[in-house]
């Protein structure tokens, strides 16, 4: 057959995680007359970091049919249950964003509201009492299955640590298997097609030539068709997220195990990751470059490790924002590729699922779509714009004074959405979500009260529970929680179990 027997030729352009994940996705549709194809550079390589994610990588997963034990011991991977922030309020302070349910329904508005009337009566606990995920992530536990739905018990919804690295190969290796065609190779150049200012073709430097109908553009932060050949823009959000550099550097596991969440440390210029592999550490500094030095940075994350490194630390540099477009022409950017915010909330992978769901809602069969083109567009905005936001808000809320870098950001104007959300919650509890916001009340609630917020005042409804059944309530969900957790086996036990050899 040739190329142009297929009615859709999809040219996927760069093979790291971003363009792995969407050849596996779109392999289904080589049955159906498309052709995809993936050209990778194995000089040029992967920018090799990306290891926390959130519970969505979930629903990726299954939809390829992935088996999850299979998956784990693939990619080295452990279970997260949430992020763990230290030191980003005052020094001293730690707080978690749990995935998951906080609180339980104990009237008709929101718990935070239940929570704040019991805080102001001097009853109830750290918000973190009432968390399942934080109980069990704190306490080094992981459920067996899945909980058991006539027990009243909220979902225990987790995500993954792995080594994005393997993750990519073994996503390559169920691609290929469903007809996905691999070609080596390093673009040169990219060839535009006359009239429409499409791109028609790249070609490599041994002189092959590759077309395409629909580009993917999965070439990282470089965006060689995105912003190479179509020159499409970007939009820099830099003076909300000013962090330019990171250093990222595995080590091998210290005493602490192999706990069940990320954790996020704030330091003078930035901030430092700490991601549980099963096989290392994956650490790293992200930083501003405007506040620090690069080897004062690299003193410091090596002064941070809780292992020994296992390799010099790994610079990369990049500008948080996003392209101007996301879809341009017949050219389609994922990834790195579309844009980049740090990853203080594991977004970027799941920023890959989520354009992959829309292009597969709004597929082109080989007809030019404007009005789909523009579609895609607004919504790749909203989301990234949604997750910056949220991204802010823990810069923002500081109350530290210790450093330049960080009474930069206490001081910062942030954008009006953020400074809504924040009245609104500060004032009566209130929280809002945006459309196209990933992440739900709770975890702009945990976000907000672990950095400091205690809303004025509670919501009149509230006031409706007596003290003592407030206390009763909230002393039994209590209770509730931390008997499950009593019972959940350790992390690392049940990852020894899912992982032995088969
Ligand atoms: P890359 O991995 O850079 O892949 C680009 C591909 O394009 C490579 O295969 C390369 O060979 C190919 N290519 C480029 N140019 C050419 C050419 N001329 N010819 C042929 N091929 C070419 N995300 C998360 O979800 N969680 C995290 O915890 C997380 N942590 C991160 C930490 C840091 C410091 C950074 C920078 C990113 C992090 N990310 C994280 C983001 C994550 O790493 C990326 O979103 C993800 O790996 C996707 O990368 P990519 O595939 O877009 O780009």
């Amino acid at each position: 057959m040739s190329d142009r027997d297929f009615h859709t030729r999809i040219t996927i352009v760069g093979g790291g995680t971003a363009g792995w994940m969407a050849a596996a996705v779109l392999a289904p549709l080589t049955q159906d007359g498309y052709r995809i194809c993936l050209v990778e550079s194995d000089e040029i390589g992967t920018v090799g970091v990306g290891e926390a994610t959130i519970p969505q990588i979930n629903l990726f997963n299954q939809a390829l049919g992935i088996d999850e034990d299979e998956f784990l011991r693939a990619t080295g991977g452990t279970f997260k249950l949430g992020i763990e922030f230290v030191d980003w309020g005052r020094i001293g302070d730690r707080y978690m964003h749990a995935f998951g349910d906080v609180g339980r329904d104990i009237g008709i508005v929101p718990f935070q509201h239940y929570w704040t009337r019991a805080r102001k009566l001097g009853v109830g606990k750290d918000l973190r009492a009432y968390a399942l995920n934080e109980l069990a992530a704190r306490a080094g536990k992981m459920q067996r299955g899945k909980l058991r739905t006539t027990d009243k018990l909220p979902p225990m919804p987790y995500a993954f640590h792995f080594d994005a690295g393997l993750y990519a190969a073994f996503l390559r290796h169920i691609a290929e298997a469903r007809g996905v065609i691999r070609i080596e190779g390093k673009i040169v150049s990219a060839e535009l097609e006359g009239e429409s200012g499409n791109v028609g073709s790249v070609s490599l430097d041994d002189g092959r030539s590759i077309e395409g109908d629909l580009f993917l553009d999965c070439s990282g932060f470089r965006g060689l068709l995105i912003e190479g050949q179509l020159k499409t823009g970007f939009e820099d959000w830099s003076r909300w997220l000013p962090c330019d550099r990171a250093l990222a550097a595995p080590s091998s596991h210290g005493a602490e195990g192999l706990i069940p969440y990320t954790r996020a440390t704030a330091r003078p210029a930035g901030w430092q990751w700490r991601i549980p592999l099963q096989h290392r550490v994956g650490n790293g500094y992200v930083y501003a470059s405007a506040f620090t030095s690069d080897a004062h940075a690299e003193q410091l994350l090596l002064a941070n490790l809780d292992g020994a490194p296992q390799a010099d630390p790994r610079p990369l540099s990049f500008t948080a924002g996003r392209r101007r477009k996301f879809w341009n022409r017949n050219v389609i950017a994922l990834g790195l590729a579309s844009g980049f915010l740090e990853p203080l909330e594991s977004t970027s992978i799941h920023l890959v699922q989520s354009s992959l769901q829309r292009l597969l809602e709004l597929l082109p069969r080989g007809t030019e779509s404007d009005v789909e083109r523009a579609e895609f567009n607004r919504q790749t905005a909203a989301e990234y714009e949604r997750v910056r936001d949220f991204l802010i808000l823990h810069y923002k809320l500081t109350e530290r004074d210790d450093s330049e870098f960080w009474r930069a950001c206490r001081d910062m104007a942030v954008p009006d959405a953020v400074q809504h959300k924040v009245d609104l919650f500060r004032g009566a509890g209130h929280i809002v979500r945006d459309e196209q916001d990933l992440f739900a009340e709770v975890a702009w609630l945990q976000v907000m009260v672990g950095q400091g917020i205690v809303p004025e005042r509670n919501h009149p409804m509230a006031d409706s529970v007596s003290e003592a059944d407030l206390q009763s309530y909230l002393d039994t969900w209590e209770a509730l929680l931390s008997r499950e957790v009593r019972q959940m086996p350790a992390h690392q036990d049940i990852i020894a179990q899912r992982c032995a050899a088969v």
